[in-house]
């Protein structure tokens, strides 16, 4: 049970511990209340409070739009974790990584002149869908500013045609899990390290791409907080990319910046210890992925991602997977939608027709709370061990 929390569509009761019959189990979305339990063991240490005429103003303590004790606070934790190389980088904050999606896209863009094409944003598929709908969303060719009506007495435009390319990396990636590099030669890579983090995947070595995207989401699971940063080692690119913030929402909330110092202190003053958050966040992750791989290597029906043992530098020996997502294949010809497939057996999942991987394959959410994951993993066992009657 989770007393004093929000319940989900699938539990009530004063501890959300009671199921909701006939409800469909949710793998769908990315809600990271996997380390929930950890934060109710550390509820006094990581309580802020503030008073009424705290942060009033605009103004942070650097002068500018951010806490100059957060920024050196996250890069201690990159530091300390080893997973991003932070000295010659700036460091950008976002309202979620979410926001600085499209701020960095803004910022690796050709300057506003018209002897440049817009660049082409791509990704390799299966990828996060985000990446997508927002640079369609924000697509510049819908709308534009145009000048002042008195300019329009007078225009005339030249084009001269040469066209970069921004390419989104996600590592590990959503939702299959895997590492990956940027593949497209010369492109500016945005490289989306929202799971690069030792609870959700081994950390071969620090990453030190020229843009880098990181979340407290996946890292804490302060979700809610709605808090990103950006690494960026070019100076250009990341005055660019806070403009982007500045016209947008004037920087991430105080009291976020607030909230999230305290979360890092207290991940950091636990680093290594019996109260380590990616200890703990590794057990979770570990134990639900191995219980799933044992019902589903038992299926002809569908298969997980094949991810074998690595080491992790953090922890200093060789782990066991544990990703963020199932990444399930229907491999029976009739199943050609394999999320109409699960949701017939009472299973919700994000289709793969988002990502552009085709209906064959749908994704599972593992990062949620222990009873949706217990749910989940009931329901597949139900589905497997119908498949010696099914066909
Ligand atoms: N990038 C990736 C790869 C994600 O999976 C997510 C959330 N699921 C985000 C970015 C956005 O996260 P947030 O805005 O909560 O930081």
């Amino acid at each position: 049970g989770r007393p004093g929390c929000e319940c989900n569509s699938c539990f009530s009761g004063p501890d959300c511990s009671v199921r909701i019959p006939n409800c469909a189990a949710d793998g769908q979305g990315g809600d990271p209340l996997f380390l929930e339990p950890y934060w109710k063991r550390h509820a006094a240490a990581s309580a802020v409070v503030f008073s009424g005429w705290h942060r009033l103003s605009y103004i942070t303590t650097d002068g500018h739009l951010k806490s100059v004790e957060l920024d050196r606070q996250i890069r201690r934790l990159h530091r300390a974790v080893g997973n991003a190389v932070v000295d010659d980088k700036y460091l950008v904050f976002g309202t979620g990584s979410t926001h600085l999606i499209n701020a960095l896209v803004y910022a690796l863009s050709p300057e506003g002149n018209a002897a440049s094409l817009p660049a082409s944003v791509v990704a390799t598929v299966p990828y996060f869908a985000m990446y997508k709908s927002q640079t369609v969303m924000f697509d510049g060719r819908e709308y534009r500013w145009d000048g002042t009506t008195a300019a329009w007495a007078n225009n005339n435009s030249s084009r001269n045609p040469t066209r970069g390319f921004i390419e989104f990396v996600t590592s590990p990636n959503n939702p299959d899990s895997t590492l990956h590099e940027p593949i497209l030669a010369g492109s500016s890579a945005i490289v989306d390290h929202a799971y690069y983090w030792p609870h959700l995947t081994h950390i071969p070595a620090p990453a030190d791409e020229d843009v880098m995207l990181f979340t407290t989401s996946k890292l804490s699971g302060h979700a809610g907080s709605r808090f990103g940063w950006a690494l960026v080692r070019d100076e250009k690119v990341a005055s660019r990319a806070i403009s982007y913030i500045e016209e947008s929402t004037v920087g991430t909330s105080r009291e976020t910046q607030l909230r999230v110092l305290k979360i890092l202190k207290v991940i950091l003053a636990n680093l290594h210890g019996k109260e380590d958050i990616f200890a703990f966040g590794y057990d979770v992750m570990s134990s639900r992925w191995r219980r799933l791989n044992a019902v589903v290597s038992r299926s002809t029906r569908i298969s997980l991602q094949k991810m074998p043992p690595q080491y992790c530098t953090y922890f200093n020996r060789i782990k066991e997977p544990s990703p963020a997502y199932a990444w399930v294949k229907c491999e029976w010809v009739e199943d050609d939608d394999c999320y109409e497939t699960l949701l017939a057996a009472g299973i919700n999942s994000l289709t793969g027709t988002v990502n552009e991987a085709g209906t064959r394959y749908t994704r599972l959410s593992l990062i949620k709370t222990q009873d949706d994951f217990d749910m989940l993993l009931e329901r597949i066992t139900e589905f497997v061990d119908a498949e010696k009657h099914g066909r």
